[in-house]
């Protein structure tokens, strides 16, 4: 399976994409980029903050059997359609700029009523009219939201 998801990212200070909803602390710093050579995958966070509350030693991370988990909250976040993405409010939490895109979705994927939790992700295109992604992203980047949704947005089935 593979979709097209819709979603924000923080841009950090070397131009890479990362979450823009999770503060990126106390997480390790590659943990959760949106890596450019799109071998992005899903990492339960649970486990983390489990590991990182002192039990790092005695329980090394133990991903679900199959991520990202039914009952959990981990996985690669996306809204459904282009239209909930324009709808959604911008993160408050970060000075960092925040851009708008597309990512495809792969691998395990799990449909909410809000959106895609998936396994594996890789950003495909951006809204970035100053220029802010780092050049080492292979995306389509567009300088305004109509002309990215005018090329990615796919008609609900
Ligand atoms: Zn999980």
């Amino acid at each position: 399976m593979s979709v097209i998801g819709w979603r924000q990212w923080a841009v950090d200070g070397a131009g890479r994409l990362r979450p823009a909803w999770t503060p990126w602390s106390p997480f390790p710093a590659g943990l959760l980029l949106w890596r450019p050579d799109g071998l992005t995958k899903a990492f339960c966070l649970r486990g983390a903050r489990d590991d990182l509350g002192g039990q790092m030693s005695q329980s090394p991370l133990t991903p679900h059997p199959r991520m990202p988990g039914e009952d959990c909250v981990c996985g690669l976040y996306a809204w459904l359609s282009a239209h909930e993405l324009a709808a959604a409010a911008t993160p408050r939490w970060t000075s960092r700029p925040i851009v708008v895109g597309a990512a495809r979705l792969g691998g395990r994927i799990v449909v909410s009523e809000r959106g895609y939790r998936a396994q594996l992700g890789y950003p495909v295109a951006v809204v970035d009219p100053n220029g802010v992604v780092s050049t080492a992203y292979p995306v389509a980047r567009y300088r305004t939201w109509d002309a990215l949704v005018a090329e990615w947005d796919q008609p609900v089935k």
